[in-house]
């Protein structure tokens, strides 16, 4: 085993599996490995490596870097985030082991997590812009979502209990890139930011919009104080692994104790990006009315789920057991509300901001990118001015699907 940090390559890695005792049920001793990078993330190196005679025996290396990857090594960033994200994996494995991607090992001297290598499934995002729905997604995630939001809430677990893990998950530089490009960049003029020029006038009257400003400046001030319960952090599409009959959820280094609306937003944002992304995707118009009345219904299906799952661990413990039912109404309300705001402030950073999807992004006609871009920022505007508004899942989807492209401008 290593004592000193050193940044894993394909063939280094190979040597480093080798020397683990948490790997042995899984390698033979001596035998040929192989190994390939994958990592089509933003921040870490990521590794598969698989028995050469059986590559069903294989695994996952996960290496954080002193820096973003995406930007280069004059952005550091904290190798510790690693620690988080092994420490939030086993919170969201004790919660909800079947939603939650397997560890076998956390070293913290290479800050490597070792975990199930899940050859069975695909990035959701990939799956969801080739337009292949999952049934069981929405029953999936917001039983995954109910469960480790309640269960590390104020609601569930004892004030000392609470306090401690709020102070375990203190993620300053992470928070901060969420501060940054969620909350900051896309609604001012900043160089970082990476809209296509085609979007502009939109962009520039979005910027402009003084009433946004301020909704958003409320969303990141609950962001950065409201310690609810500990959250995923980057609950996109991309952090979900998913096939027909399960859902796995990786990367939580983001994870910190914050407002849980952002995490259900986070996935409610992605969906209706991918609904906005099929304006053009997808060209037969019955085709694309069946795939966005599937993204729809999973967002309905995904809230009634998790608010089922929420209330029946949040209002189950001693000390919540007679919290009046109004009370409990209001706090759902409330985390509604919140969703649908975290869920347009997600929208607008992916088409404005530095890191986009590729959902859209990946739309190769600037034209075509142009009017998915557009409708999805209409969709995002209403979401987050009218979300003291809704009162059901069905308010939110309503808002969300009234809106319409309006690029080319001035047509
Ligand atoms: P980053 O934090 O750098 O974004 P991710 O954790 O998202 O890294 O992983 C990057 C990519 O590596 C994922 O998009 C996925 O393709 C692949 N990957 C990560 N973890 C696994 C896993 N456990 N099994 C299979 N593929 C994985
Ligand atoms: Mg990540």
């Amino acid at each position: 085993m290593t004592n000193t940090y050193f940044p894993l390559d394909p063939t280094t890695v190979i040597d480093y599996v080798r020397t683990r005792p948490e790997l042995m049920d899984i390698f033979r001793a001596g035998e040929a490995l192989e190994s390939v990078e994958v990592g089509d993330g933003n921040l870490n190196l990521v590794f598969k490596v698989w028995a050469a005679a059986d590559a069903e025996r294989t695994v996952v290396v996960k290496q954080a870097l002193p820096y973003v990857r995406l930007v280069g090594e004059s952005w550091k960033l904290p190798t510790e985030r690693a620690r988080i994200e092994a420490q939030a994996l086993a919170v969201q494995a004790r919660l909800c082991p079947e939603h939650t991607v397997h560890v076998y090992y956390f070293d913290p001297v290479m800050f490597c997590t070792v975990m199930r290598n899940l050859t069975r499934h695909v990035i959701m995002r990939r799956g969801l812009m080739e337009g292949i729905t999952y049934p069981k997604f929405g029953q999936h995630i917001g039983t995954f979502m109910g469960r480790t939001l309640a269960g590390t809430s104020d609601l569930v677990l004892d004030y000392k209990t609470k306090k401690e893990q709020v102070a375990r998950f203190i993620n300053p530089e992470l928070c901060k890139i969420s501060e940054d490009l969620v909350f900051t960049e896309p609604y001012r003029y900043t160089e970082r930011n990476l809209f296509h020029k085609e979007l502009e006038p939109q962009v520039v009257a979005l910027q402009a919009d003084a009433d946004l400003r301020v909704e958003v400046a409320q969303m990141k001030a609950q962001f950065m104080t409201h310690a609810q319960a500990l959250l995923h952090g980057d609950l996109h599409t991309g952090s979900i692994m998913i096939n027909q009959d399960e859902t796995i959820c990786i990367d939580p280094e983001f994870a910190f104790y914050g407002p849980i609306g952002f995490d259900v937003g986070a996935v409610i944002a992605n969906l209706f990006l991918s609904y906005a992304s099929h304006e053009v995707r997808t060209k037969d118009a019955a085709a694309r009315a069946a795939f966005r009345s599937y993204l729809t219904d999973t967002v309905i299906e995904l809230w009634a789920v998790f608010a089922r799952e929420f209330a029946a661990l949040a209002w189950a413990n001693a000390d919540s057991i007679d919290l009046p039912t109004a009370y409990r109404d209001r706090y759902l309300l409330q985390l509604l509300q919140d969703t649908a705001g975290f869920a347009a402030c997600k929208i607008m950073r992916r088409v404005i901001g530095l890191a986009g999807v590729a959902d859209i992004r990946g739309i190769e006609d600037v034209h075509e990118r142009a009017i998915a871009g557009s409708l999805a920022l209409n969709m995002a505007i209403p979401l987050i001015k009218g979300r003291r508004d809704v009162r059901t899942i069905a308010d939110v989807v309503a808002l969300a699907t009234a809106a319409r492209v309006t690029y080319p401008f001035g047509s």
